[in-house]
């Protein structure tokens, strides 16, 4: 028996098999929990589809987070298939204009850039909780994926370092609020994958390379490494741990300094 066995877990952020959210979904699957998922658009229905066969899901709604009535209409469809309420929400989501991703941060960012990242990036997690809240079960749990950027400048992440730290203080924010309720919210700072939204910062290639040669394990992390992670701290057997971020990055975060020899 898995340890989510007895779980519904609403997964959004699929858009390929590459994605993080997609090995999310296999490991949360693999230890016994009943998937549905979201999916922003159209063009990206047909990939969740493959993934949602693949992990018998309950089912699919369409949820554009730019969109409070869109969301409004996810927790209508969730509650018609789970009306008794679900446990686990994934919040894989993630999103800046291309152009706030490259070249020098103040060259970059614009006020536009900047409410777009915040918006889709960080207010999206809380604006899903609100409208999801009344549904939750006690023993819930919430996750959201986070990258270094959030408290160390990284180049070409530019506006999404902001939009990364702002989520993170939602993170220990709705904690704080919904720890009475028995429902926990945390976070994974994943190194860095090549996945699609990966492929628009710019030199994304070369983060890869660095984090793989600084990091202890000198290697990348993959999706279902963040799975595992993830479908461990939405399980009971997490249930100590809230107001998180978990680093799942090959070690790479701890280096003070990396790849000086003797
Ligand atoms: P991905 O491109 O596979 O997934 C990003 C998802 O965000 C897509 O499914 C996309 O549809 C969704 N999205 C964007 N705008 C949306 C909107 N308006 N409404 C609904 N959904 C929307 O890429 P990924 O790397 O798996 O990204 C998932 C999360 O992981 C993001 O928050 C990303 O910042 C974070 N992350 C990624 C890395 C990495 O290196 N890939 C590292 C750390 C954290």
């Amino acid at each position: 028996m898995g340890f989510l066995t007895g779980k519904r877990a609403l997964i959004t952020g699929v858009a390929s098999d590459r994605s993080i959210a997609s090995g999310i979904a296999q490991a949360m699957h693999r230890e016994g929990a009943q998937l549905a998922f979201t999916y922003q658009g159209e063009k990206l229905l047909s990939r969740v589809q493959a993934c949602a066969e693949k992990t018998n899901s309950a089912g699919i709604f369409e949820c554009d987070v730019a969109s409070d009535d869109s969301i409004a209409a996810l927790a209508a469809g969730v509650k018609k298939i789970w009306p008794e309420g679900f446990d686990v929400l994934v919040h894989s989501i993630g999103f800046a204009p291309r152009e706030q991703l490259q070249g020098s941060y103040l060259d970059a960012v614009t006020r536009e850039g900047s409410q777009i990242a915040h918006d889709i990036s960080s207010y999206s997690f809380p604006a899903m909780t609100k409208a999801l809240r009344d549904q939750l079960r006690d023993g819930g749990a919430l996750i959201t994926m986070t990258y270094l950027g959030a408290v160390r400048a990284v180049p070409m992440y530019n506006v999404m370092g902001p939009a990364k730290a702002s989520l993170e203080a939602n993170v220990r924010f709705m904690a704080a609020e919904l720890g009475s309720r028995n429902i926990r919210v945390n976070g994974i700072s994943a190194g860095p994958i090549k996945t699609l939204a990966a492929a628009g910062i710019k030199g994304f290639r070369g983060m890869l390379s660095s984090a793989e040669s600084a990091s202890p394990l000198q290697r990348n992390v993959t999706p279902d490494e963040v799975g595992n992670a993830a479908a461990f701290l939405c399980s009971d057997l997490a249930s100590g741990i809230t107001g998180e971020i978990l680093y799942v990055d090959a070690g790479y975060s701890i280096q003070g300094m990396a790849g000086i020899g003797d």
